[in-house]
């Protein structure tokens, strides 16, 4: 049976999606664009408690969480971080 569940991140629904999309991404964008990894993960937390998330995208921007988390310039659409 498949996994389903919106307020998770895309690491916690397919390991091999999360690769694909989010490690290969993260790793074609230049290392000064990214925060820590603690900015990053404490915007994720606030995410997760979000009804706007949906499977690892924001429903509000229809971007993947995670990559927009890492990123020094992300903004949450909602200004919640
Ligand atoms: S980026 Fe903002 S609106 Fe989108 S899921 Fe995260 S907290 Fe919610």
């Amino acid at each position: 049976m498949t996994k389903i569940c919106k307020r998770c991140l895309l690491k916690d629904l397919s390991y091999e999606q999360y690769e694909a999309i989010i490690l290969n991404g993260l790793e074609a964008l230049p290392k000064e664009d990214l925060t820590d990894g603690s900015e990053s993960q404490r915007r994720l937390e606030v995410c997760k408690e979000c009804e706007r998330l949906n499977q690892g995208t924001c429903l509000a921007c229809g971007c993947f969480v995670e990559i927009r988390a890492a990123l020094k310039k992300g903004r949450c659409p909602y200004n919640k971080w």
